[in-house]
């Protein structure tokens, strides 16, 4: 193994990580007191079919913005490359003289083969080699082990283990200045990089909604501690409101750590008591982000096929006309269009109105759970490749844990609970806006039917019925094939 000289530097690389707080591998590169260069490598192919979609790669460009700015106010900068990551870590390193490469663990199936085969190669150039946990998760997805040494299957097993599992270390300090190279290697330009998608004029929701960075995470989390979090229990499921952290795509690019999430709520209810309920209800969703990478690290292939084999005979329907209204959010019932119409205006939707459309198309329209996931994919600007596959196949009922298939959300009566004065779907659906408040999930009950907003595109009750005919045919077959 190469030793490292004080003057030989350290590549540190970035991928969803995209931060200098809490980062194991910048900070123990920085501990060893070399010249450290932070590089971020452009690889379109390492993720195969699920390359990011339009509104990560949006997201992406502000936030390596970001990490750059807070990489210079320390004396450092950020290196962006295009290319293959393996030949992209080789080249930077022969031409900066560099003796290794740091870098936390990530855990997509792409990422840990990419890992095992970078570490492989470099390692025999005679570079040293160091993966960090920590950077991602809360608990290595190896920590949390069922009594008999297993992986869980089932939420709140898990959630109980994590809870009696060891401390969860404090976030690591962010470095005050971090040793540049005598020499810095080349860098692209990140505009060069066309991560904005061109025409449409969609991502001008985006900018109007978001502003990408650690700052902006802190600043939100701390504002959600401050007015959010005490009421998060009541106002967690309700669109109307704004009852949650909208922390997730910080969370997914790494801009802001669980541990620091975890940390700073704990540390706020430690000090005001009154906060303990909302924290520890807030900290258990944490836990769901936990137990989704659990099953993504034990299950890889959940991203693409059911967990429960069963459903691989489920008879799914190709049907593109009612999958375009869908997402175009014009399949007649509110919720569903409101939460569609703000996942393509914001790149984000609300969990509750995420489970009601993911209901309305599995179940209403018998359109496959993939073909959702991949909607999401594309637009969601908090895309993860953990919860989006494990939380569509939990709504779809073929899921580790799901919610049973049988239970069909009725979107008119979703609507009514969680929307009662209908300020989320007003927002969303001009069309319905001077509709009063008793008509406005379900206006065609009352005979209404409004210029420009079509009658729903199918009969909630005959959906139903038809889903769970199909269910049980699915059922039946597997019980003949058994
Ligand atoms: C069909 C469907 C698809 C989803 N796709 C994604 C996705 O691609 N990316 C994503 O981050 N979340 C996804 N979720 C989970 C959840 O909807 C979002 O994490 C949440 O709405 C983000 O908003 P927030 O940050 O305000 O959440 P908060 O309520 O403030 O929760 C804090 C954090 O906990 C985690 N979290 C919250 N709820 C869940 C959950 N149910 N499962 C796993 N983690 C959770 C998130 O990281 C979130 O940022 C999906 C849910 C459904 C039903």
């Amino acid at each position: 193994m190469p030793s490292l000289s004080a003057q030989t530097p350290i590549i540190v690389w970035f991928r969803q990580d995209l931060r200098v707080g809490d980062q194991p591998a910048l900070t123990a590169a920085v501990q060893s007191g070399a010249p450290v260069i932070p590089l971020f490598i452009l690889d379109k192919k390492v993720a195969g079919n699920w390359t990011p979609g339009a509104a990560s790669r949006w997201w992406l460009e502000g936030s390596l913005m970001a990490l750059d700015k807070d990489l210079r106010s320390r004396g450092s900068r950020l290196i962006l490359r295009w290319g293959n990551s393996q030949e992209v870590l080789e080249s930077v390193a022969a031409k900066t003289g560099a003796s290794g490469v740091y870098f936390n663990r990530h855990h997509e199936p792409f990422f840990v083969e990419e890992e095992l085969a970078v570490a492989t190669a470099l390692e025999q150039e005679g570079l040293m080699c160091r993966r960090f946990g920590g950077g991602v998760l809360l608990f290595e997805p190896e920590m949390v082990r069922t009594k008999a040494g297993g992986q869980f299957r089932v939420f709140t097993p898990f959630y109980k283990a994590c809870l009696v599992s060891k401390e969860i270390k404090p976030p690591l300090p962010e470095p005050i200045s971090i040793k540049a190279p005598p020499v810095w290697p080349d860098s692209e330009i990140l505009t060069g990089w066309n991560l904005r998608p061109s025409g449409l004029g969609w991502t001008k929701g985006l900018c109007n909604h978001w502003k990408q960075g650690s700052d902006q995470a802190s600043t939100i989390l701390n504002l959600f501690l401050e007015k959010g979090v005490r009421t998060y229990p009541e106002d967690r499921d309700r669109p109307d409101r704004e009852g949650t952290s909208i922390l997730s795509p910080y969370l997914h690019f790494g801009e802001i750590s669980p541990r620091q999430v975890w940390h700073q709520t704990r540390l706020r209810s430690n000090i005001r008591p009154d906060l303990n309920k909302g924290s520890n209800a807030y900290l258990r969703e944490l836990i769901w982000r936990e137990f989704s990478f659990h099953l993504l690290h034990h299950f890889p292939k959940i991203a693409d096929e059911p967990f429960n084999p069963a459903f691989k005979s489920f008879a799914w329907k190709d049907d593109v006309q009612a999958l375009s209204a869908w997402q175009k959010g014009m399949t007649g019932y509110p919720i569903v269009d409101a939460g569609m119409r703000q996942l393509w205006q914001t790149g984000w939707i609300h969990n509750r109105v995420r489970m009601i459309v993911a209901s309305f198309l599995t179940k209403h329209l018998l359109i496959p759970w993939q073909d959702g996931a991949r909607w999401f994919w594309d637009t969601l600007v908090d895309a993860d490749l953990a919860n989006n596959s494990a939380s569509w196949q939990w709504v779809a009922g073929c899921g580790a844990d799901a919610a049973p298939f049988f239970r069909i959300f009725n979107p008119i009566l979703q609507g009514r609970k969680f929307d009662p004065t209908g300020t989320y779907v007003r927002k969303w659906v001009p069309e319905i806006v001077n509709l009063p408040n008793r008509v406005i999930h379900a206006p065609w009950e009352s005979g209404i039917y409004v210029d420009g907003y079509p009658r729903p595109i199918i009969d909630h009750r005959l959906a139903r019925q038809r889903a769970l005919n199909v269910f049980k045919n699915m059922r039946t077959e597997t019980e003949r094939l058994r």
